[in-house]
């Protein structure tokens, strides 16, 4: 049974509570802190944050930033700068994660206030995988632990990962999930129960991913159709023996070179509820140039469907009980290549229920400016998996008995 803030006796306890606020940076001069380049992350925990600051805890907040060795690993001073704008209660900021200093903190927390605690990946334990029993054993959830009266997961898109701080702390402490966990495994967890049919609409670069989730919903079906975009639908055009062009080939075996074999195995298997692009666009000349496939090869790359596809596959979402977006149709950080996003995504909006999930993809969502979705994920990796119809280490450790 997962339990929710509902179910949590919050006044005077301290709350562990993991986040994913995990934003790009800016470049910062030398020798300057990075600030946030986008606090969307930010805002969309700030609802548990302020609930539980409201209700009397003691907020000890968990994240992290970036990956050792990449260009966006940092502290977490300027996030908790922002947290504290946006959170009305104070949010402070503490440079360690459980050095005595950071338990101190905790420890002398008031009811109705937060600290975030250090980026939990400086610490190396962190960015490993871990079994729960053995991510207990962790310094982070050692050390950490016997502050605590209490673990509240709201890092949704981090809880594919078996790190120490998302299935490590339930083993210890009693385990809740947040708000923004609550309402991510509402819609993508009951996504066989949302309304049919089921169109999925699977574009953007991660190409082997997409395939993955399409033969996985397909085969268990939960969808009704897939409809194909980005370079997905490239490689299913290349699958399908369309000679797109040098160009577009070498972006798609650039991403993977098993991707054209496995849209081939799909296709043979599922071929009439796998929806292909019937037009793409290229630059020529330094404009947009819509091309159908007899028009094809093209010596330059499909960066984005054309008007034909979006027709054909706004008649399907018209009528489509459930539409489940993931990856763009399109370079839509481009405006030369966004329209094919932008109009497919807006036709999605008018389906009985329309569901967004994948990093780029909110990013997408946000930079168009299109709204009317009922549900946009905080997930990328996690919102795949959910979609495909699997579970969650975070989310399964936060599954405990009922206690008396
Ligand atoms: P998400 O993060 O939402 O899961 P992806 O990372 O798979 O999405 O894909 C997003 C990226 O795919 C975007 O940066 C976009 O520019 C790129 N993309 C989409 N269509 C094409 C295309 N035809 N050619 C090259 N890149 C593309
Ligand atoms: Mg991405």
């Amino acid at each position: 049974m997962i339990r929710t803030l509902d179910d949590l006796g919050v006044e005077g306890a301290a709350l562990g509570v993991r986040v994913d606020i995990n934003s790009p940076l800016d470049d910062g001069g030398p020798g300057e802190p990075r600030e946030l380049a986008d606090d969307a992350r930010l805002r969309a925990h700030v609802d548990t944050v302020r609930e539980l600051c409201d209700r009397g805890g003691r907020v000890a907040i968990l994240a992290h930033q970036g990956r050792p060795g990449g260009d966006d690993f940092a502290d977490l001073s300027a996030h908790a700068a922002r947290l504290d704008e946006l959170v009305e209660p104070p949010v402070g900021y503490c440079d360690g994660t459980f050095s005595a200093d950071a338990r101190a903190r905790v420890e002398n927390l008031d009811a109705g206030s937060a600290v975030l605690l250090e980026n939990t990946r400086f610490y190396s334990e962190e960015y490993m995988s871990f079994e729960p029993e053995r991510a207990a054993a962790t310094y982070l959830v050692e050390r950490l632990s016997p502050v605590l009266d209490a673990y509240v997961n709201d890092a949704f898109a981090t809880s594919h990962r078996r790190q120490p701080s998302i299935v490590g702390f339930p083993e210890t402490l009693p385990a809740y999930a947040g708000r923004v966990m609550e309402r991510e495994l509402e819609v993508l967890g009951n996504i066989g129960e949302s309304p049919e049919p089921r169109v999925y609409v699977l574009g953007g670069a991660k190409v082997d991913d997409s395939i993955d989730v399409a033969r996985s919903v397909l085969e268990r079906g939960l969808a009704d159709a897939v409809l194909t975009g980005g370079v997905v639908g490239n490689a299913f055009l290349l699958a399908d023996g369309v000679s797109l062009g040098a160009a577009s080939a070498a972006v798609v075996n650039e991403r993977s070179h098993e991707a054209v074999k496995g849209a081939g195995e799909l296709l043979d298997d599922f071929s009439h509820r796998v929806y292909l692009p019937r037009d793409v666009a290229v630059e020529r000349d330094g404009e947009r140039v819509e091309l159908d496939l007899e028009e094809l090869p093209a010596a330059e790359p499909a960066l984005d469907v054309g008007a034909r596809t979006v027709a054909a596959y706004a008649e399907v979402l018209e009528d489509a009980g459930t539409a489940i977006l993931n990856g763009p149709a399109g370079v839509f950080e481009d405006p030369l290549f966004e329209v094919g996003t932008r109009e497919l995504y807006t036709a999605a909006t008018r389906a009985e229920t329309s569901i967004v999930g994948g990093g780029d993809t909110a990013a997408a969502v946000r930079k168009l400016g299109l709204e009317g979705f009922d549900h946009v994920s905080t997930g990328g990796g996690a919102a795949l998996r959910m979609l495909t119809g699997d579970s969650l280490p975070g989310v399964e450790a936060l599954d405990q008995p009922e206690r008396p």
